[in-house]
């Protein structure tokens, strides 16, 4: 997927947060495809992203932080 650079404050565009990753936490890696795994000696973060596509919320997607930066961003800088 290309990358976007275009920076528009619309009201419903897609979204990523820095999230600690929580002990149950079943999620798969969009970027490289491997359970986003809570250690329970780590903090390790994640990225959730809200998808939303044509501004109407379509689905979320999970990323290891680390994997998210190899990702170029796709979905913009995190908020925390
Ligand atoms: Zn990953």
């Amino acid at each position: 997927m290309a990358k976007s650079a275009t920076k528009t404050k619309t009201k419903w565009k897609s979204r990523a947060v820095t999230r600690l990753i929580e002990a149950g936490e079943m999620s798969e890696c969009t970027h490289c495809e491997e359970r986003v795994k809570f250690r329970a000696r780590e903090r390790n973060y994640q990225v959730i992203c809200n998808v939303y596509i044509a501004g109407s919320w379509d689905h979320v997607e999970h990323f290891h932080a680390p994997c998210y930066e190899e990702a170029s961003l796709p979905f913009g800088e995190p908020s925390d």
